[in-house]
């Protein structure tokens, strides 16, 4: 296949990961690539905006932000006469295959050219701008669209590519503001990108524990202002100093009149006579390096954009669904995308948000609660849930009880922190958290509850059982790793002796080693992965200078989660994994890889080793080797990350997965109580969606005598991650 790829519209973060995907996974299937520079005005100039792009020329670009074939919004290719000259210049390339990487109208002239196609080739036979047989040799243009958009407002799939980095800067950003607002008792109004959509603003919102969030979905009714107002009013007489409102830039009221950040401002000014700043964020959003999920999404997209053109057929939009890159037609993903619109521009939000799919429904309903000033109070029967850690920290963690105890409270159950997780536990240090007692907690690392590794013995057993009673607990929530789960599998086992562990126990996944069952992902990974990422993007850079190995150790005990999305993440040349292991064969085998780049150019070398791959082939031990065999080609260095990867503020990645596991497990652990049903359960994200997993089988869902599960869907991305670091 001849390939024509460009990215087009606004740009995003990752779209350079993409195209490196693109284009390395098109050359080792044998294909050509062209590159076509400044999106579709680089299609209407042809001749040196398009050209052909080898291994090296992606090379080192994963960790940059933009897009290094430029972009552009291109007037000419809006009408026919750009589009027939579009496809004289594709044609005349060879070109009948293209990737196009960007927002939703990018994609809707990539569709029309394929649909045009065949009309647009018979008029340039008619004009004599081509031959009969040259039209006869491209039938018909293959398109793959990729979504390079950091709003997140195409429907039909998970998330766009750019716009887990564009929350990363929201979260980062609002998160200061906060404090300095809480300083100051101050009302800040941000305004956040998106102009059709409210995606960023709503997960920003939650994400951060902002008290307004005002989006083109949901706009207010009349009599807004006095409603915010007294929000606000509320708000400060509750305790909280400082309020953030967050608008989207396309956030209207529910008559279609705009709301703007000046608007917001004078109101809350003159009737509550408070000082009031106001943050534009802007293209802030939009720049900088792309996240680890925007670099390894984009790879994945970009990868199986190859391996869809081979498919003769209508166009596709490629996204991911849950953690897999699959197929929509394109069409159909644009019509949506129009209906959404349209029902904006109606006033039909109901339609607007149901368009955008369950999770975004979803997301709106959790952030209604969460951003009250005060619990509703209860409506049926109420319930005493206790809530703890257990296991190693892991960031993310205090905004999974800030959701619960606001959840729960909010109707009426009342919550019991148990506190240092198993150690609490045994001792009954047990106490009342109320709504405002996790104020704040969204955006802070580590645990505020306290947890520890301990594990529950036979002899710490009565002391729980009399505590459970004592408290009269009627369902736990236990929110941690594996620890957590065999606490939950040993109630379940000892619960014909005690009777108070007849009880309904649900275990919210977090650690940062995302080795536990049921879940694709845990709370806590994310972050780790970023802090390795970041880590590594500075050491790569430090190496420029001179022809340097570095051999990386990270976290993830005998889960290899972390080292290998991390390794795919930062274009490592080499994964050592606790599921193969490691033979000395291969680590010579990878020395003689590494001797043979350096001597053909390469300047930095990357191996990432899990701790746990092998117990004698250490760090240290494979650093040596490489050094004492890379004689003068290159030297080596090693950097073992240690604890930087457990600590941090949670990525907003992590704390949305926070809010979204955690009102899954209270709906479910309410449920339980109300039909009296003491069962232990995982609730996990299982292909996008939130789902339960019986822990009375627990043995049965891990590898025997190793800490991770039996099936793990990340490891056939070990083959993209080797594709794509080879040398040609
Ligand atoms: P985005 O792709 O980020 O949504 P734009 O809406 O500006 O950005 O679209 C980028 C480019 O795609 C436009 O400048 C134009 O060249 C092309 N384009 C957009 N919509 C159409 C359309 N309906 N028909 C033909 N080309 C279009």
């Amino acid at each position: 296949m001849k390939i024509g790829v460009l990215t087009s519209g606004g740009d995003s973060p990752g779209m350079n990961a993409a195209l490196r995907a693109v284009v390395r996974s098109a050359i080792s299937g044998g294909h050509e690539v062209l590159g076509i520079r400044r999106g579709y005005t680089g299609m209407i100039e042809g001749g040196p905006s398009m050209q052909r792009m080898g291994w090296s020329d992606v090379a080192g670009i994963l960790q940059r932000g933009g897009t290094i074939l430029g972009s552009a919004r291109s007037q000419e290719f809006r009408q026919p006469a750009g589009r027939r000259q579009a496809a004289l210049n594709l044609v005349q390339c060879g070109i009948d295959r293209l990737v196009v990487i960007g927002g939703d109208g990018s994609l809707s002239g990539a569709q029309l050219l394929h649909e045009e196609w065949p009309s647009l080739l018979a008029e340039l036979v008619e004009r004599g701008d081509l031959t009969a047989e040259q039209a006869t040799l491209h039938p018909h243009l293959g398109v793959v669209g990729l979504p390079g958009s950091i709003d997140n407002d195409l429907p039909g799939i998970d998330v766009s590519i750019g716009s887990d980095t564009a929350l990363h800067r929201i979260v980062e950003a609002v998160d200061r503001i906060f404090s300095t607002a809480d300083s100051h008792q101050r009302i800040f109004v941000v305004e956040v990108m998106g102009r059709r959509c409210g995606y960023l603003t709503l997960m920003a919102s939650l994400a951060t524990g902002a008290e307004v969030a005002i989006l083109p979905e949901s706009p207010p009714g009349p009599g807004w202002e006095e409603v915010l107002c007294q929000k606000l009013a509320a708000a400060r007489k509750a305790g909280r100093r400082a309020s953030i409102v967050l608008l989207a830039e396309g956030a209207r009221d529910s008559l279609g009149a705009p709301i703007t950040v000046n608007q917001v401002k004078d109101l809350l000014e003159t009737r509550l006579h408070e000082e009031v700043r106001i943050t534009i964020l802007g293209h802030v959003q939009r720049g900088g390096a792309p996240t680890a999920f925007d670099r390894n999404q984009s790879t994945i997209l970009g990868a199986a954009a190859v391996e869809a053109l081979g498919k003769v057929g209508e166009p596709v939009l490629i996204g991911l669904h849950g953690n897999q890159a699959s197929p929509t037609p394109l069409k159909d993903c644009l019509r949506r995308s129009l209906a959404i619109d349209q029902a904006l521009k109606d006033g039909n939000q109901e339609r607007a948000i149901e368009l955008r799919g369950p999770h975004f429904v979803r997301a709106l309903s959790t952030r209604k609660i969460l951003g009250r000033i005060e619990p509703t109070g209860p409506t049926g029967e109420t319930f005493r849930i206790a809530v703890m850690h257990a296991g190693a920290p892991a960031p993310g963690m205090n905004m999974a009880v800030r959701a619960s105890v606001r959840l729960l409270v909010d109707q009426g159950h009342t919550v019991l922190g148990i506190r240092r997780g198993m150690k609490g536990l045994v001792e009954g240090d047990i106490a009342e958290l109320r709504w405002m007692d996790v104020s704040g907690w969204s955006s802070i690392g580590g645990a505020q509850l306290g947890t520890n590794r301990r594990v529950l013995s036979g002899h710490d057993l009565y002391a729980v059982a009399r505590h459970l009673e004592h408290f009269q607990v009627q369902g736990l929530l236990i929110i941690g790793g594996l620890t957590a789960y065999q606490t939950a599998e040993t109630i379940r086992a000892n619960e014909n002796h005690y009777p108070s562990f007849a009880i309904p126990v649900i275990c919210v996944p977090a650690t940062i080693d995302n080795n536990l069952p049921g879940s694709d992902f845990s709370i806590g990974a994310d972050t780790a992965l970023n802090s390795i990422v970041e880590v590594v993007d500075r050491i790569k850079q430090s190496a420029v200078a001179s022809r340097r190995c570095f051999v990386v150790e990270v976290m993830g005990r005998e889960c290899g989660y972390l080292a290998l999305t991390s390794a795919l993440a930062t274009g490592a040349e080499r994964v050592y994994l606790p599921e193969e292991g490691i033979e000395i064969e291969r680590l010579l085998q990878d020395l003689r890889g590494f001797s043979a780049g350096f001597q053909s150019g390469r300047r930095v070398g990357l191996a990432i080793r899990n701790e746990c791959a092998n117990p004698l082939y250490t760090t240290h031990f494979i650093a040596s080797l490489f050094e004492e065999e890379g004689k003068d080609e290159f030297d080596v260095r090693q950097a073992i990350l240690g604890h930087l990867q457990q600590g941090g503020d949670p990525t907003p990645f992590d704390r949305t997965l926070a809010v979204r596991l955690t009102a899954g497990a209270c709906e479910k652990l309410l449920e339980l109580c109300k039909t009296r049903q003491a069962l232990s359960l995982g609730v996990g994200l299982q292909a996008g969606r939130t789902d339960f997993t019986d822990l009375c089988v627990l043995d049965h869902l891990l590898d025997p005598g190793r800490g991770r599960p039996r099936t793990q869907w990340w490891l056939p991305l070990r083959e993209l991650m080797r594709k794509l670091a080879q040398r040609e």
